[in-house]
């Protein structure tokens, strides 16, 4: 559990060289070679900050420790059925909530066999009630299969099937209104964060949201920040550089929402998250949990990363 602080971080989160060296992009894999690149998104992010940080307040996470395994589209009946035994083998003994998202066609299978403290996730839904739309999962089926949550604006649906941030919005609002409760992505592609515009990209996909939703809806919101340069490439942000823009992104709930709601609402840390990184992160104040898409299809270590939330601050 965090406590909640409010404190003037000026001067203390926001310095040019705090910043600046946070803002390393961890390069596995042998791709360090590009240092240009990663100077260019240091500068970058560095003069983002800088406009934002006049009055930058940073108000820690008081929600619970949220970890949620994104299996994708991947997995066989065999290779599920080993996948569940693992989990439920495991001793999760922090305080810590964790919602697994099968595929849909697995989802069944899987919470006949996954034990508690493991919630459901679908990774998708219907941005409206369901009818003549092909392929497509409504909000009304999952609530009738006792699906509680939904993974919705992850960044390869926004990027391979082109839901904007208005579309994630909308999603968003149908699937509470039919109570589901939404994990909510967020996050800048390379491009974007080297142009300078993380913040501003992620305010946008947020606001997309606040737009369709009530101050109250957020109790059922969980935001997930996931860089997309991070998300299956092996190059995890800094704990610095989560840090940075999930305080960012709680101030801007702060100004935007309320302050009540965004020392409440819980944001998650996704890019590259394992069991050798997790410990780590999870120190940071404004990091509440983890969205796992890879490691999540490793059982013992997805449930070394649900224990790293005995790390949290
Ligand atoms: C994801 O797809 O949500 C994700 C974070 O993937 P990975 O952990 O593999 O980077």
């Amino acid at each position: 559990m965090m406590t909640m602080s409010f404190t003037n971080t000026t001067t203390t989160s926001a310095s040019s060289s705090q910043l600046a060296s946070s803002q390393r992009i961890t390069m596995r894999g042998g791709q360090a070679s590009n240092n240009l690149v990663k100077m260019r998104a240091q500068h970058a992010f560095a003069r983002e900050n800088r406009r934002h940080a006049s009055s930058l307040v940073v108000c820690a996470g008081t929600g619970k420790f949220v970890v949620g395994g994104n299996w994708k589209c991947n997995g066989t009946k065999d290779s599920i059925d080993k996948l569940c035994a693992s989990l439920n083998s495991g001793k999760i003994t922090a305080d810590v909530e964790v919602i697994c998202a099968p595929p849909m066609v697995y989802i069944d299978r899987v919470q006949s066999k996954l034990k508690a403290p493991y919630q459901i996730a679908a990774q998708n839904c219907w941005v409206s009630k369901g009818g003549a739309f092909t392929g497509e999962v409504s909000a009304e089926m999952l609530k009738d299969a006792n699906i509680p949550w939904v993974i919705l604006g992850h960044s390869e649906r926004r990027s391979l099937c082109g839901e904007t941030n208005e579309f994630v919005g909308l999603k968003t609002k149908y699937a509470l209104d039919t109570g589901v409760k939404v994990v909510a992505c967020i996050g800048e592609s390379l491009a974007q964060r080297e142009a300078g515009d993380t913040l501003n990209v992620c305010f946008a996909q947020l606001k997309a949201i606040v737009d369709c939703v009530t101050e109250k809806d957020w109790e059922n919101i969980i935001i997930a920040y996931e860089p997309v340069w991070a998300i299956g490439t092996g190059k995890v942000a800094t704990p610095d550089q989560a840090q940075e823009v999930h305080a960012g992104v709680r101030k801007w709930m702060s100004e935007n929402v309320s302050p009540d709601v965004a020392s409440k609402v819980r944001i998650q840390y996704g890019g590259s998250v394992n069991a050798g990184n997790c410990d780590e992160l999870a120190t940071k104040p404004d990091i509440d949990g983890f969205l796992v898409g890879g490691a999540s299809l490793d059982g013992e270590a997805f449930v070394k990363i649900c224990n790293s939330a005995a790390h949290s601050k």
